[in-house]
C-alpha cells in the first residue's frame, strides 16, 4: 500500500512538474556606439524607441502564446532587419566596394544546435537563413553564394543586393569613403556600428540567442566580423545564458566574447551580470568597444557596455517593458 500511495505521488509530482511553465522574457539590441543625446533629433529617438518596442513586442507574444524562444527571437530580429533605422538587413553598412554583405547567427540553448551565414547579399532575412542551415543543413555556417543557393533551395524569399540600399546609409558611406581617402579614417566618427540581436527565454524554460548585422561601414568586402560567430557575437546554452553581442568584431572575435561569458558562468559559478561586465571590461583593456545582452534561465538581464550608448530594451518576467539608449539610463 505505502508503495502503491509513494508511486502515486512520484507520478503527481512529475506530472506536475512537467505543467510547471517557466517565466519568459525577452531582451533586445539595436547596436552600440557613439550614441548621445545631441546627435539625437526627438523625432529619431521616438522611431528608435518605438522599433525596439515594436521588436520586443512581436517576440513576447510568441513567447506568450506558448511560442518557443527561436520563434520570438526569430521574428523580433525580423521587424529589426526590415527597418532602414538599424545596421541589418535593410539599412546595412556599406563596405568599401560599397556594397552590402550581411551576417547573422542564431543558437539554441537546448541543444546547442547553432547556425550561421556570412556575407549574404541577396537574402531578405538573414536571421531566417542562419536558422534555415541550424535546421535543415547538417551545418552550423555557410557564406556568400553558397549560403545564398542553399537559401534559395529551400524556399527562403530572395531579393536583389539594393533592397539593401538605405539613401541615408549610403549618404554616410560616400562621406566616409570620402574622407578615408584623404587621411586616415577617425572610425569614431563614421557610424560604424548598429547591428541587432535578442535573447529569449520560453515557457518551456529554453533560452535562444540571435544577431543580425550589416558589419561594419567600410568594412573591406569579405571580411567577416563576429556577429556571424558562434561563440563571438552569439551563444545560447541552457545552463548558464544567452547571449547577442555588437561592437568593434575583430575584438569579439579575439575574447570569444559571447561564450567567455557563459564560460565564466558555468565554470567560475559568476552570475550574468557579473559574467557579462567582465568580459566587456575585458574588451576595453584590449581597444574594443560595444556592449552585450545577455539573460539566464531565471530571466535575469544583463546589457553592459563601454560605449556611449546602446540601443536597447526587454519585457522582463514581470513583464515590464523597458526601451533605452543612454548610458544614463537603466
Ligand atoms: N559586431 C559587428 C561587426 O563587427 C558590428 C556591430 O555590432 O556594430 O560586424
Amino acid at each position: 500500500m505505502r508503495t502503491f500511495l509513494l508511486i502515486t505521488l512520484c507520478m503527481l509530482l512529475l506530472a506536475a512538474a512537467s505543467y510547471a511553465q517557466s517565466p519568459i522574457a525577452i531582451v533586445v539590441h539595436g547596436g552600440a556606439g557613439t550614441i548621445s543625446r545631441d546627435r539625437m533629433t526627438p523625432e529619431l529617438e521616438k522611431a528608435y524607441r518605438q522599433k525596439l518596442e515594436e521588436a520586443l513586442r512581436k517576440g513576447y507574444e510568441i513567447l506568450q502564446n506558448g511560442g518557443s524562444s527561436l520563434d520570438a527571437i526569430e521574428a523580433s530580429i525580423q521587424v529589426l532587419e526590415e527597418s532602414p533605422l538599424f545596421n541589418a538587413g535593410r539599412g546595412a553598412v556599406f563596405t568599401d566596394a560599397g556594397t552590402n554583405e550581411l551576417d547573422a547567427s542564431i543558437m539554441d540553448g537546448k541543444t546547442l544546435n547553432a547556425g550561421a551565414v556570412a556575407g549574404v547579399r541577396r537574402i531578405k532575412s538573414p536571421i531566417k537563413a542562419a536558422r534555415a542551415v541550424m535546421e535543415r543543413s547538417p551545418h552550423v555556417m555557410m557564406t556568400g553564394e553558397g549560403a545564398e543557393a542553399f537559401a534559395r533551395s529551400v524556399g527562403l524569399e530572395m531579393v536583389k543586393p539594393d533592397y539593401f540600399k538605405d539613401e541615408k546609409r549610403y549618404q554616410q558611406y560616400l562621406r566616409a569613403k570620402q574622407k578615408s581617402g584623404k587621411q586616415s579614417l577617425d572610425y569614431e566618427e563614421i557610424e560604424k556600428h548598429g547591428t541587432v540581436g535578442c535573447v529569449a527565454l520560453d515557457k518551456q524554460g529554453n533560452l535562444a540567442a540571435g544577431t543580425s548585422t550589416g558589419g561594419m561601414m567600410l568594412k573591406r568586402f569579405g571580411r567577416v566580423g563576429d556577429s556571424p560567430i558562434i561563440g563571438a557575437g552569439t551563444y545560447a546554452d541552457n545552463e548558464a545564458c544567452g547571449v547577442s553581442a555588437t561592437g568593434w568584431g575583430e575584438f569579439f572575435i579575439r575574447l570569444a566574447v559571447a561564450h567567455d561569458i557563459v564560460a565564466l558562468m558555468k565554470y567560475k559559478g559568476l552570475g550574468v551580470q557579473e559574467a557579462a561586465q567582465a568580459v566587456i571590461d575585458k574588451v576595453g583593456q584590449l581597444g574594443g568597444d560595444g556592449g552585450v545582452i545577455a539573460m539566464d534561465r531565471q530571466g535575469n538581464i544583463a546589457m553592459p557596455f563601454n560605449t556611449k550608448g546602446m540601443y536597447r530594451g526587454y519585457i522582463d518576467t514581470q513583464g515590464q517593458l523597458k526601451v533605452m539608449i543612454y548610458d544614463d539610463e537603466q
